[in-house]
């Protein structure tokens, strides 16, 4: 069965895809697969922007657990965010594909501020908008980020790249029964505490009416195949 295709797309990219077969940091081949994957994409008419995770290098949660003050920590992650957005953008840039990064923490000599208006504008000039730096705000998530960008640049859907096809009713490593939810609801998302994203982000897509669609990307061109409604993937909708 085909699912439906959507035409402007927010990908979210959880900094462990980045990270590759490693255990932490950046894998240069892993973003250039990934940037191919985009690259191809757009020129299947595909209007792109991406938020990147930091979990590749840092987490908030994590490094206050060690003792660092939450706040701090969660600054740490943002700024992990910005290096993977770096790395995106410079191997998209490589292979021709004219990108802007902008990150909701101002650093003028790096990026480009986080402006709402100039990023729409970027993406009806055909260029592909990396979001950085998450929300700017500590206690958040780049999930919850990536569910605020959807909503604001008026995005059809909202791609979840992550290392596993989908949504389970159970964890598919612990419990040999568990089965993949082709579609399933925002409610029972929440209700039933399911592993897709953090319930405000979560909560926001189902406010806005923008579906998740939940698939691997580690999978190779698996992107192009759910992009066309085919492929192996949850979509969470109202
Ligand atoms: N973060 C934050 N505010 C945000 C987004 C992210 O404080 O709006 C911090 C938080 O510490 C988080 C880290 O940045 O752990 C990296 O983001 P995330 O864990 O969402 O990355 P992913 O799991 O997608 O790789």
């Amino acid at each position: 069965m085909t699912r439906p295709t959507f035409k402007r797309i927010l990908l979210k990219l959880s900094g462990e895809v980045l990270m590759g077969q490693g255990q932490f940091g950046i894998d240069p081949e892993t973003v250039d697969r990934v940037a191919g994957e985009i690259a191809a994409a757009k020129d299947a008419g595909f209007e792109l922007c991406v938020v990147v995770g930091g979990g590749n290098i840092f987490r908030g949660l994590a490094g206050a657990a060690k003792g660092f003050d939450r706040t701090s920590a969660d600054y740490m992650g943002m700024l992990a965010t910005v290096m993977n957005a770096l790395a995106v953008q410079n191997a998209l840039e490589r292979i021709g594909c004219d990108t802007r990064v902008q990150s909701a923490i101002p650093m003028a000599s790096v990026c480009e501020p986080y402006i709402r208006r100039r990023a729409m504008r970027h993406m009806e000039k055909g260029r592909i908008v990396i979001f950085a730096a998450g929300t700017g705000n500590p206690f958040f998530t780049t999930d919850t980020t990536a569910a605020l960008r959807a909503a604001e640049m008026n995005c059809d859907a909202l791609f979840k790249g992550t290392s596993v096809d989908g949504v389970y009713d159970a964890d598919p490593k612990k419990v040999a029964t568990a089965t993949r939810y082709e579609t399933v609801s925002f409610d029972k998302v929440l209700n039933d505490n399911l592993k897709v994203m953090d319930a405000s982000a979560i909560a926001l897509c189902r406010e806005n009416h923008i579906p998740i669609v939940v698939f691997n990307i580690r999978e190779t061109n698996n992107l192009a195949k759910v992009l066309a409604g085919d492929g192996v993937a949850t979509v969470v909708q109202n």
